[in-house]
């Protein structure tokens, strides 16, 4: 688990459509497609997580903090790379809509 970045122009983030989420950092659009990048986000926004540990946190009565998954840009995959760890592109991997 790990604090869940965020730069000071997130609050202006793009709007979720049907083909682009906002960037879990930055807030600018990332299209859905296979390259796109996932995270689990947990603890209110706060932490990004592994599955095991989502898992464990909502067995432990956090799920209200459960944000599920959301995409992060490449850009910003590059700009912290303790997040590579957590990230997968698979977007049918549970957790994700
Ligand atoms: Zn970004």
């Amino acid at each position: 688990m790990i604090d869940r970045p965020t730069s000071a122009n997130y609050q202006d983030r793009d709007s979720t459509s049907e083909t682009a989420w906002p960037c879990v950092v930055c807030g600018r659009a990332v299209k859905l497609n296979h390259k796109t990048w996932w995270v689990h986000v947990h603890n209110g926004g706060g932490s990004i997580v592994t599955e095991a540990e989502a898992v464990e946190l909502n067995a432990a009565g956090q799920e209200m903090g459960d944000m599920g998954g959301q995409v992060i840009g490449p850009e910003c995959l590059r700009m912290y790379p303790e997040i590579k760890a957590y990230a997968w592109r698979d977007r049918v991997k549970k957790g994700t809509p």
